[in-house]
């Protein structure tokens, strides 16, 4: 969509970018596996609940199961590019 837009001339290229991190709180438990469903002992593969999760000390009384993003935008739109 950013691609189409600068495209279009919608909006313009910017010399200046900012970048800044932020974490989104995910829907997983640390380490956890999906089951394959079969009752008895199995191979099948273990699959994380969720890639990438992982633990975020925002401080030593807060901390957060996440994932880790990284914002790069545009300083005068404000739009993030990635
Ligand atoms: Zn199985």
């Amino acid at each position: 969509m950013i691609q189409f837009n600068i495209e279009q001339g919608i909006i313009e290229k910017e010399e200046q970018l900012a970048v800044d991190t932020t974490h989104v709180e995910a829907e997983a438990t640390l380490h956890a596996h999906r089951k394959c469903g079969h009752t008895e002992s199995c191979d099948c593969p273990k699959i994380p609940t969720d890639d990438n999760v992982g633990l975020m000390r925002k401080s030593n009384t807060v901390t957060y199961i996440a994932h880790k993003v990284t914002l790069i935008m545009w300083c005068k739109i404000g739009t993030a590019i990635i």
